[in-house]
């Protein structure tokens, strides 16, 4: 049978126990598309029914907020035609479908939001909201001294300047050196492709921030759920 109890849907927006919610729906508290219902048990769509409770809308669908340290060679993607390794193979048996915030590139690493909120999905990832997002880079000095000013002036692309917000040397050791490239842009490749244009190759990229929301130090391949504050901080 399609769809789900309405007394499931309730509870799970909110409104009580489901014991409760039968009450409500009982008691012709509770309209599905402009109709009382007071059967128990009617099927629902949660995502295209309307439901209200005394008159007011609720919000039926329940959102979940994940943050996979994804790791390197896997595609930004739900799924794969070609059957590479993709996101979803780390999000397997999840009740609800579930949308990436953006995208890593293949070989890099690190923090991606996943959410089954499209509308916030689609906000953060539209550039008149530029979102920051942080990265850390290896590359082989020596460095010059301006590579930094160098990132925060911009640097010249195939595709127009690209600028960096924060530019910080983390870690060196030896020729060996570990960066960390704060931007708003979102171009494809793009901290990459600026530090290879200010002559320094990429070898290894991970992002440990994506505007509120840090990557801390959640093992590579590791889903986790946000919590509250975070999702909060989201919003
Ligand atoms: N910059 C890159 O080069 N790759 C990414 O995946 C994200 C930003």
């Amino acid at each position: 049978e399609e769809g789900e109890r309405l007394q499931k849907v309730l509870a799970r927006a909110g409104m009580g126990s489901r014991r409760s919610c039968e009450e409500l729906i009982d008691r012709a508290r509770v309209e599905v598309n402009g109709e009382i219902v007071t059967e128990q048990g009617l099927r629902v769509d949660a995502e295209k029914d309307q439901i209200k409770v005394d008159g007011l809308t609720i919000s039926t669908q329940a959102h979940l907020y994940f943050v996979l340290n994804k790791p390197a060679g896997v595609v930004s993607a739900m799924e794969d035609p070609e059957g590479r390794q993709c996101l979803g193979d780390y999000v397997q048996n999840r009740e609800t479908r579930l949308f990436h915030v953006g995208r890593l590139d293949t070989e890099t690493e690190g923090l991606i939001l996943l959410t089954n909120n499209g509308e916030l999905s689609h906000r953060l990832t539209h550039p008149r909201y530029g979102v920051q997002k942080r990265y850390l880079a290896t590359i082989e000095g020596p460095i010059r001294r301006d590579l930094g000013k160098q990132l925060t002036d911009g640097i010249r692309l195939d595709d127009g300047y690209a600028r960096a917000d924060n530019f910080r040397v983390v870690e060196n050791v030896g020729r060996n050196y570990l960066v960390e490239v704060t931007l708003h842009e979102g171009r494809r490749h793009i901290v990459r492709r600026m530090l290879a244009e200010a002559g320094f190759p990429v070898d290894r990229l991970v992002r440990t921030r994506f505007g509120p929301i840090a990557l801390g130090d959640q093992k590579s391949g590791w889903l986790r759920r946000l919590t509250n504050t975070e999702v909060g901080m989201l919003m």
